[in-house]
């Protein structure tokens, strides 16, 4: 992985060129969920045509500004074959050590197959592999680590992260099992602003319309109500394991972190191209951006655990914008860790807001009052300029 980013911080910058006439034009940061019944045909095989205008579509995105995280299923579905497990028409419902043992198998096989597809002729993308269990969207530390990871690989325009469950090592109890959900976590941990669905249906519709022919398409969703909860049945399709319940959990999430979200079908070829042309699809459309989702989130749920105390310059700087650096804090109070909340703090003890502090509170007593050039010097490492980014904290 290292030669790869390396090689790649060599490549020359990644032509792109905004363009706002296409339906995904305001989208910046898109994830796009590839299921297990595209990827792989009846015969355990992956779809290599199929998979290369995928890969295609991805660059022509790429050169229109957007960054791209894939979440991409198979890789149970490719391990069958090297383990011998019955696959086609001896299929038969696997015991979770097997899926587990599957997955290992199919995942570097999976991984070698998008790694081809996003190599072209004198442009390449370079897919970087994540690996991610439901702790890691669950667990706070565990939750930053990840999501500083993907921002890290996303900086890089040549890079798309690929991701996949954790198969091998999730537990059954804490195991998403369906790569819908999983997608909209890392739409969440992201803060990604689109959502894609790829699946074998083109969307939601009111009753299933494998029963149903009749059954009316919705083509767009503002709230999930009840009505539209019952509407999703169970999984639909012979090779994954996403139906329309877990889309609609998927889109709560989504929703909930103020990412849109479409489900459309992706089986033809160049399924992203066929979205931006006006294909049929349902879109989930959130009602505040990322960022203000992630401000309503700090603001409301999570406990402080601690304090710092500013002085009057941070105090204005804070108020006209701007993010807090350690120069300006000038107390520590409690007990926390990076990524933990905390309240910011006036002279006089008033409460001035609250944010997600960049260091843990042994750290930031040690910088409180130094310059961030001085950090490094300090603590032997560096991980922001700032204590609290202003993207991370909500003023009173
Ligand atoms: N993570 C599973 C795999 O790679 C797929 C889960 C799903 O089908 O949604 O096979």
């Amino acid at each position: 992985m290292l030669v790869i980013l390396s090689e790649a911080k060599n490549l020359q910058i990644l032509h792109c060129v905004q363009d706002d006439t296409d339906m995904l034009a305001n989208a910046k940061r898109i994830v796009i969920k590839i299921g297990s019944s595209l990827i792989i045909n009846e015969h355990n095989l992956v779809r290599e045509s199929w998979l290369a205008s995928l890969a295609a579509d991805i660059l022509a995105l790429k050169h229109q500004c957007k960054q791209v995280i894939i979440v991409t299923s198979g890789a149970v579905a490719l391990g069958r074959e090297v383990l011998g497990y019955g696959y086609g028409t001896h299929k038969y419902e696997l015991e979770l050590e097997e899926k587990q043992a599957a997955a290992a198998c199919g995942q570097i096989r999976l991984f070698s197959h998008w790694k081809e597809a996003l190599r072209f002729g004198t442009e390449t993308l370079y897919p970087a592999q994540i690996l991610l269990t439901a702790d890691d969207s669950i667990n706070r530390r565990r939750y930053l680590n990840a999501r500083n990871t993907l921002n890290t690989l996303l900086e890089n325009e040549h890079i798309v992260p690929v991701i996949n469950e954790n198969d091998t090592v999730a537990t059954e109890e804490l195991r998403f099992g369906d790569n819908d959900r999983l997608a909209a976590r890392v739409a969440q941990m992201a803060g990604a602003d689109l959502l894609i669905l790829f699946s074998d249906i083109d969307g939601l519709y009111a009753a299933d319309p494998r029963i149903n022919p009749q059954a009316e398409f919705k083509t767009e969703i503002a709230d999930i109500t009840p009505q539209i909860e019952a509407m999703a049945g169970g999984a639909g399709s012979a090779i994954g394991s996403g139906g329309m319940a877990t889309k609609i959990a998927a889109a709560k999430i989504a929703l909930s972190a103020g990412c849109h979200m479409i489900i459309a079908r992706g089986t033809g070829e160049h399924p992203l191209r066929t979205l931006q042309d006006g294909g049929r699809h349902t879109r989930f459309i959130a009602k505040e951006s990322p960022l203000s989702a992630r401000k309503h989130w700090i603001a409301g749920s999570i406990h402080p655990a601690g304090s710092v105390t500013v002085d009057d310059g941070a105090a204005k700087a804070l108020k006209s914008g701007k993010s807090l650096l350690p120069a300006g804090v000038t107390a520590i109070e409690g007990n926390f860790d990076r990524g933990d909340a905390v309240l910011i703090r006036d002279g006089g003890g008033k409460v001035l807001g609250k944010g997600l502090i960049s260091y843990a509170s042994t750290d930031a007593a040690r910088i409180k009052g130094r310059k961030s050039q001085e950090i490094e010097q300090i603590l032997g490492f560096k991980r922001r300029d700032v204590l609290i980014h202003r993207d991370d904290m909500v003023l009173e």
